[in-house]
C-alpha cells in the first residue's frame, strides 16, 4: 500500500500524517495538501489503473462501487473499509449538451452533473472522504467530539447527511438569510446543528476556525485538503467516461477556489500516472459580485486581493475572501487558465436559456456557463473543441431562484429574456384550446 500524507503548499519541510489534526502547516501557516507516494503507484501500469477503475465503476463490490472510493488508491489508501462512509457519490451524468451546444456553435459540449447527487452538489465527493477519516481517526481514539462547518449552503449539507450516515455530531454554521430554503432544511433533516449567524461567509469561517482551535471539533471546510481528495475525482471521472480522453476546456464556478485545484489535481495525477498525456484548459467563472480572482488574473496575477463580496443569486459563490486562492492560482498558471465573470443578469439569463435546452441549472452553473458564452464569442473556444462545464449543484436546490426568474421579480434581474410565465384560465375548454392555437401560430 501507498503511503500518502498532508505537505505544506509553500514547501516547508515534514510531513504530516492524514489522521493527524492539523489544518495548516505549523511552520509558516499555510494550507496542507496531500501528497501521494506516486512512485509507489507507478508500479501499476497506467493501463493496469484504468482497467481497475473500469471494473470498479458503479459497480456493488463496497466501497468501490462509488466514484470516489473506487479511486481509493489515489485518494485516501489509509481508510480500513470498515470505516468508510458512502452514500454512492460521484457517477454522476456527463451529459451531451447537444442542442445548447449548437446553439452556440459548439458540437463538442458536456456538462458534468455533479449536482445529481446524494445531498444535490459536488460537495458529496468531499464530505464522503473527511468523514470517512473521522471515523476512523475515533475508531483509532483520537478526541473529536463533533465535525463543524462554514456554509453557504451546500458544504452544510454534504456533512450534515455524511455524519448523520456515520452517527457523528455536525454542527453547521451559515449566514443567517443567505442560504436558500432547500439548503437550510437539508442539515436539519440530518438532525445537524444550524447555527444561523447575523454575518456572511467569510465571517462564519472565523468562528469555525476559532472552533476547531479551542473546542474539539473537527474543521470540514476546504481548507481541510482531505476534500479536495474527494473533489479530484470528478476530473479522473470525467476523463474516464471519456474512454481516457482529455477534454479540451473545462469550466467550473468557483467561491472559495478548493474545487478548481481539486479539478487540477486529478488530471495532474492522471498525467504523472501515465493515464493521460495532455491537460485541458481551464475555466473559473466567477459571480461579478465576488470577483476577486477575476480581477487578480486581470491583473495579470501582479497581486491578489480579498474583497467584500456582495450579494449574488449564485450564493454558494458569495466569497471575497478565498481560502484556497493559491492552490488555484498555481492551478490555473499550470493549465494556461482563465477566468471569467458574470453579472446577475448574465447568470441567470444564461441557465434560463440553457434549460430551455432540457437542462435546469442551478445559478452558479449559470455562472459557468455565461464564461462558456463570452469565451465563445471572442473565439477563445473554438467550434470543434471538447468543452466540459462542471454544473455544481442541482438545480432543484434553487426553486426560489428560477420561479422568480420566470415571475419576473428578481430585483436583480428586472428584464429577464427567457421569462416563461404560466397562463391562468377558466375551467372552459374554448378558453384553453384558443390558447393553445395561439401559441401554435
Ligand atoms: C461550494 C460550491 C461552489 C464553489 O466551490 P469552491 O470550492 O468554494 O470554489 C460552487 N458551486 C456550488 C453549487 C457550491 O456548492
Ligand atoms: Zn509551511
Amino acid at each position: 500500500m501507498s503511503r500518502s500524507f498532508f505537505r505544506c503548499i509553500s514547501g516547508c519541510p515534514g510531513d504530516h500524517a492524514l489522521d493527524e489534526i492539523i489544518y495548516k502547516c505549523p511552520k509558516c501557516g499555510d494550507l496542507l495538501e496531500v501528497v501521494h507516494d506516486i512512485d509507489a503507484l507507478k508500479t501499476r501500469s497506467a493501463a493496469a489503473w484504468m482497467k481497475l477503475f473500469d471494473d470498479r465503476y458503479l459497480r456493488t463490490t463496497w466501497p468501490y462501487g462509488s466514484g470516489v472510493w473506487g479511486k481509493k488508491e489515489w485518494v485516501q489508501p489509509h481508510i480500513r473499509d470498515e470505516n468508510v462512509v458512502s452514500m454512492l457519490e460521484g457517477g454522476t451524468n456527463l451529459l451531451w449538451a447537444e442542442r445548447y451546444g449548437r446553439e452556440l456553435g459548439l458540437s463538442d459540449l458536456w456538462v458534468k452533473q455533479c449536482g445529481v447527487s446524494h445531498t444535490g452538489s459536488f460537495k458529496d465527493l468531499g464530505m464522503t472522504v473527511l468523514v470517512s477519516t473521522v471515523k476512523q481517526m475515533i475508531a483509532d481514539g483520537k478526541p473529536l467530539r463533533a465535525v463543524a462547518c462554514a456554509s453557504t449552503g451546500d458544504t452544510s449539507a454534504a456533512l450534515a447527511a455524511y455524519a448523520a450516515a456515520a452517527g457523528l455530531n455536525a454542527m453547521v454554521i451559515l449566514p443567517r438569510g443567505k442560504v436558500s430554503t432547500a439548503q437550510l432544511v437539508q442539515p436539519l433533516a440530518n438532525g445537524a446543528t444550524v447555527l444561523a449567524v447575523d454575518g456572511d461567509f467569510d465571517a462564519c469561517m472565523a468562528i469555525v476556525k476559532r472552533l476547531a482551535e479551542e473546542e474539539g471539533v473537527y474543521l470540514a471546510n476546504s481548507m481541510n485538503s482531505l476534500r479536495i481528495e474527494g473533489q479530484k475525482t470528478v476530473s479522473i471521472e470525467m476523463v474516464q467516461q471519456f474512454d481516457w480522453q482529455v477534454p479540451d476546456w473545462v469550466i467550473i464556478p468557483g467561491g472559495n477556489l478548493g474545487n478548481v485545484s481539486a479539478l487540477g489535481a486529478g488530471f495532474t495525477m492522471m498525467r504523472e500516472l501515465g493515464l493521460i498525456q495532455k491537460l485541458p484548459r481551464i475555466c473559473v467563472a466567477q459571480a461579478a459580485a465576488a470577483n476577486p480572482l477575476f480581477r487578480a488574473y486581470k491583473s495579470g496575477w501582479e497581486k491578489f486581493q480579498a474583497v467584500v463580496a456582495q450579494p449574488t443569486l449564485a450564493s454558494a459563490i458569495q466569497i471575497g475572501n478565498p481560502v484556497s486562492v493559491k492552490k488555484a492560482i498555481r492551478t490555473l498558471q499550470k493549465f494556461e487558465g482563465v477566468v471569467e465573470d458574470a453579472t446577475e443578469a448574465e447568470l441567470a439569463d444564461v441557465a434560463a436559456r440553457a434549460d430551455r435546452t432540457g437542462l435546469f441549472n442551478c445559478p452558479h452553473t449559470g455562472v459557468a456557463l455565461a464564461a462558456l458564452e463570452k469565451l465563445v464569442g471572442r473565439g477563445e473556444i473554438k467550434s470543434s473543441d471538447r468543452v466540459v462545464v462542471v454544473s455544481t449543484a442541482n438545480g432543484l436546490k434553487f426553486t426560489d431562484f428560477k420561479v422568480r426568474y420566470h415571475e419576473g421579480t428578481l430585483p436583480e434581474v428586472p428584464h429577464p429574456k427567457h421569462a416563461n410565465r404560466p397562463v391562468y384560465l377558466a375551467n372552459d375548454y374554448l378558453a384553453v384550446r384558443d390558447e393553445v392555437r395561439r401559441r401554435l401560430d
